[in-house]
């Protein structure tokens, strides 16, 4: 089939990429000129694991190509998918600008009858803004062209979005055109090999909402379970014990009832905050998702608040040695990553910062924290322990799952650990010598 994706980002990037992989041609559009030449180079805008061989493979097969030019695109392909951001907005809800300038866009250049898919996170109703917006603009060229607006919101993971997009849980598409959802299934039937069972298909409404839902659960485990933590280490428990007999309940599960510094990217946080607005904009109070907000809110400063509990309110003249800035592993997103705010918190008290990451220490150094003084970076993990009076964990990356802790004795001033993803045993490092703080242990 021939598809186009709007927006080459994290989403619509590796979904265009996989929909060539599986012998669709496909091509990316992107406002941003500069990513779209570096594309075509071969140079990846972001890190994910696989996805640069997949692009370039795809690009010298030409069944992958990059252009700023909607139009020139739109008069050859069948479906279209809209992948732009959808920040949060003023008031916490989702901004609809980008999708709504694409759908104007649409409207402004479609020739033939289409299927246009969102598959931004977007509020319930944005199905038929889209819609209507496309009508607004093929009336104003005096043009009767019928099209459909299909909801088929993404679930990938950063870090390993590959994975999920080419061997998906599921894919959900909303829709009441049953010729549209034909053409959905078509194309996603080759993403099954076995049964088709996974591809779930309802009402454009459902769908749009199956994704908030479903951010909103995972956050809401995240955020019990930092809770949980928090009273663990008051009562003097051991949340990684607690972890480890609730989640062998299969009602529970294992998955995402890990202790942490709280949850960062660019979804939780702005999806459970629009789901709240949404709520609220229909009379609707949604306590429980306001307190999941609220929990994640403080988590980010649980490890800023034990190193000024060990070091006192005015941190003039410590270092600190920071092991990971980006959300979570295996990417470079640093969207509403939990280092950003327990760096500032240290910062601000007068600390300097010497931080490393394998692959976050660009969007650090250039965005994040751009004007913050006081924080360099390394080339390794190691080098930041110089003269550090405490090394602080914040994000699991591989490579600090089982370090040679003799030399972190050898380089800080003491050895003292925080750790904001409980990576490490309490009992092997203490043995050592080491002041090892971790979450939900006293
Ligand atoms: P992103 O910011 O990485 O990419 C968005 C891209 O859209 C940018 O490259 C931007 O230049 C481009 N864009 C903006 N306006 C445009 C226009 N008019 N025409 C063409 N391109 C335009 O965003 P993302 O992380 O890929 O997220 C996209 C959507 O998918 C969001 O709604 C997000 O919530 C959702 N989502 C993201 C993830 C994730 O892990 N990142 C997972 C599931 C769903």
């Amino acid at each position: 089939m021939n598809l186009t994706v709007i927006g080459t980002g994290y989403v619509g990037l590796v979904s265009g990429t996989c929909f060539a992989e599986m012998g669709n041609t496909v091509t990316c559009i992107d406002i941003d000129k500069d990513k779209i030449q570096k594309l075509t180079q071969g140079i990846i805008p972001i890190y994910e694991p696989g996805l640069e061989t997949m692009v370039k493979r795809n690009y010298i097969n030409k069944t992958l190509r990059f252009s700023t030019k909607l139009s020139e695109h739109l008069e050859k392909c069948v479906i279209v998918f809209i992948a732009v951001g959808t920040p949060m907005g003023d008031d916490g809800s989702a901004d609809l600008q980008y999708v709504l300038q694409v759908a104007k866009e649409i409207g402004k250049s479609m020739t033939h009858s289409l299927i246009i898919v969102n598959k931004s996170t977007v509020p319930v109703g944005t199905a038929d803004k889209v819609h209507a917006k496309i009508k607004e603009e093929l009336d104003k060229r005096n043009l009767d062209i019928s099209f459909d607006v299909v909801s088929n919101p993404e679930f990938l993971k950063e870090g390993d979005a590959i994975n999920d997009f080419m061997k998906p849980d599921r894919v959900v598409i909303g829709s009441d055109s049953e010729e549209a959802l034909e053409k959905m299934r078509a194309l996603y039937s080759p993403f099954f090999r076995s049964s088709l069972d996974r591809l779930i298909t309802m009402d454009v409404r459902s769908a749009e909402m199956t994704k908030y839902v479903a951010n909103a659960m995972l956050a809401t485990k995240i955020s019990f379970m930092n809770e949980i933590a928090n009273i663990c280490e008051l009562v003097g428990a051991d949340v990684n014990k607690v972890r480890i007999g609730i989640g062998s309940d299969s009602r529970i599960g294992y998955s995402f009832i890990y202790p942490g510094s709280g949850y960062g990217g660019s979804c939780f946080p702005k999806d459970v905050k629009a789901l709240k607005k949404t709520a609220q904009e229909h009379g609707y109070e949604a306590r429980l998702i306001t307190s999941v907000e609220d929990v994640n809110n403080a988590q980010k400063f649980v490890i800023s608040n034990k190193v000024i509990k060990r070091f006192g309110e005015d941190l003039s003249g410590k270092i600190f040695s920071i092991w990971g800035l980006a959300f979570k592993p295996e990417t470079d997103d640093m969207r509403e990553a939990p280092a950003i705010y327990i760096i500032k918190e240290l910062v601000n008290r007068g600390a300097k910062i010497q931080a490393y990451d394998p692959k976050a220490m660009k969007e650090a150094k250039h965005f994040y924290l751009k004007d913050l003084k006081g924080v360099s970076y390394f080339d390794s993990k190691y080098e930041t322990l110089n003269n550090a009076d405490a090394m602080i964990l914040l994000t699991e990356w591989k490579e600090f799952r089982s370090p040679d802790f003799e030399e972190l004795q050898k380089q800080l001033n003491q050895p003292i650990i925080f750790d904001g993803r409980n990576q490490y045993n309490h009992e092997r490092l203490t043995k050592m010598g080491f002041e090892y703080y971790q979450i939900g242990r006293k």
